[in-house]
């Protein structure tokens, strides 16, 4: 019977959190991370929160964050984590969306009346704040809202099919859907995670991602923690500060979106090079170039994954070696079932290109208040439609070659936005380059790039052209380019091509 509760890994002695802060290291062990999860779970009891209640957590990544989040899942309720860095209108959409109970917020975030703590308000959800004391996380109820009357609930004990999480998908195509997970999603993920890396004990790793999003949530955290390994948990990302963190931790592997490991090979470790098993790159399609610069740069395998947030994050994965990994592929199907189907849900023969449609234990069985989007992303044989488009390759690889959604459709030729990407990031000159539609009167949509040039280097837009002509079909040429100075991304990093389009056809304004 698993639930997250149950999964938690049980030596007590080994290290299951380190947060590098300063001056000295908070190091967690499992004995006292489950002591510390299950006082937290009175405290929310006491609050008013039992099953099926939604807590909101606008906490940064953070010990605080690792114990509230585990502690309202022991409690049956439903941790709904959201970026602390919304603005007050998102985060009404979301506690507004979930009905929050309650709102987590860091210290001192009441005084200074931060906007989640005015959405919290607005929506009558109890605020309280959420804090490392020095020896234990401190819960200060600062407003009790519609939890009034309603305090010192009993302690609830979970089961497999009740919803843990409750995370919104990233919006890229549309306005973000809430996505319910349960506990047999999560725990389903997290093993299939610790097969896939074989994951021990031994193993230790750097969480950059944020933990609002399935990729930090389950490949940072939940699957180390199922594995009886450590994650060290920074505040955030920082170039500077990953490799001594990383050296000082002994951490032996990190998962990322293709955006951090670019900025990880402009700024690599100093004199100590760390033995690193491997690199998990996920969320955003890796380009051929960086996955080889980076198997170069560190000496490891550099495995690229394939997740969505309906899955409780992985569906595919490149294998550890001996098994083999394919660049420009997300590999293989990680516990979960991977078809290409057609629109009328059937399977279309290798290497024809269709949807990427998906089935397994860590599924959403649907989204929350969207009978219109559950209906069509269904098959009926029980399969969930990804909105992605792929090909499997002779060995059963998957390649992604587009959302069916961003796909460019120049005059009826489906033009792939990654294809394109990868050819343009390949010129020397070219740091990062993005793809997306624009609208064109001739053929309906034609094609745009955003291009961002590597330090001190300089290129025409004669000179691309005819590096993609040397290499694609002519079709293909762009027919706008603009260069920026920096690429437009989402708060993990992902890059929206809708979201490119819209600052470049601003800047040329
Ligand atoms: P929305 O569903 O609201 O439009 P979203 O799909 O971006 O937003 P997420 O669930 O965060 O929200 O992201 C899942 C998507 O990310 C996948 O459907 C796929 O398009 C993309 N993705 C994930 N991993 C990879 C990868 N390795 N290569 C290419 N694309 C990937
Ligand atoms: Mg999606």
């Amino acid at each position: 019977m698993a639930t997250l509760k149950t999964s938690l890994a049980t030596q007590a002695d080994s290290l299951a959190i380190i947060i590098p802060s300063k001056p000295s290291a908070l190091k967690v062990s499992y004995g006292q991370l489950a002591a510390e999860v299950s006082s937290f779970q009175s405290k929310l009891a006491a609050l008013g929160i039992t099953s099926a209640a939604a807590v909101s957590i606008a906490l940064p990544n953070s010990y605080e964050f690792v114990v509230s989040f585990l502690a309202a899942s022991w409690q049956r309720a439903i941790a709904a984590p959201l970026n602390a860095a919304y603005k007050q209108d998102e985060f009404e959409f979301y506690i507004d969306d979930l009905k929050s109970a309650v709102a987590l917020v860091p210290k001192g975030a009441y005084k200074d009346n931060v906007p989640a703590v005015r959405a919290a308000r607005k929506y009558n959800a109890a605020i309280a704040e959420c804090y490392w004391n020095g020896h234990e996380v401190a819960l200060d109820v600062k407003e009790l809202g519609k939890l009034q009357g309603k305090q010192n609930q009993a302690l609830q004990r979970a089961q497999p099919d009740d919803i843990a999480l409750v995370l919104h998908t990233s919006g890229t195509t549309g306005r973000p859907k809430a996505v319910p997970l349960t506990h047999r999603n999560l725990t389903r993920t997290m093993k299939n995670i610790q097969g896939t890396y074989k994951l021990t004990p031994k193993d230790r790793t750097m969480l950059v991602m944020p933990l609002f999003h399935v990729h930090g949530l389950l490949a940072g955290l939940l699957a180390p923690l199922a594995s009886g390994g450590s994650a060290i948990i920074p505040l955030k990302f920082s170039a500077s500060e990953f490799w001594n963190d990383f050296l000082q931790h002994g951490a032996n592997w990190y998962t990322a979106v293709p955006t951090i490991h670019q900025i990880l090979l402009r700024n690599p470790p100093p004199q100590t090079k760390p033995d690193i098993r491997f690199i998990r790159s996920c969320s955003s399609p890796l380009s051929p170039k960086v996955f080889h610069d980076l198997e170069k740069t560190f000496d490891t395998p550099v495995l690229e994954a394939y997740a969505m947030t309906e899955a409780a994050h992985q569906m595919t994965s490149n294998p550890l070696p001996p098994g083999k990994r394919q660049p420009g592929s997300v590999g293989i199907g990680q516990g979960v079932e991977v078809r290409i189907l057609d629109d009328q849900g059937v399977e279309v023969p290798q290497g024809s290109e269709a949807e990427i449609c998906i089935k397994g234990e860590n599924v959403t069985k649907g989204y929350l208040n969207n009978p219109a989007a559950n209906k069509s992303s269904f098959t009926k044989d029980g399969f969930f439609r990804t909105g992605d488009q792929g090909k499997k390759d002779k060995d059963g690889y998957l390649i992604i070659t587009g959302r069916i959604k961003e796909l460019i459709n120049k005059g009826g030729e489906k033009i792939s936005p990654i294809e394109l990407d990868n050819v343009l990031a390949q010129h020397p000159a070219v740091a990062e380059a993005v793809s997306f539609a624009i609208a064109d009167e001739m053929y309906g949509q034609d094609i745009g790039v955003a291009v961002v040039l590597k330090d001190g280097k300089q290129l025409s837009q004669d000179e691309l052209r005819s590096w993609v002509v040397q290499r694609v079909a002519k079709f293909k040429t762009p027919k706008k380019i603009y260069f920026a100075k920096v690429m437009p991304k989402t708060a993990t990093g992902k890059i929206q091509r809708r979201m490119v389009a819209d600052a470049m056809l601003k800047q040329s304004e």
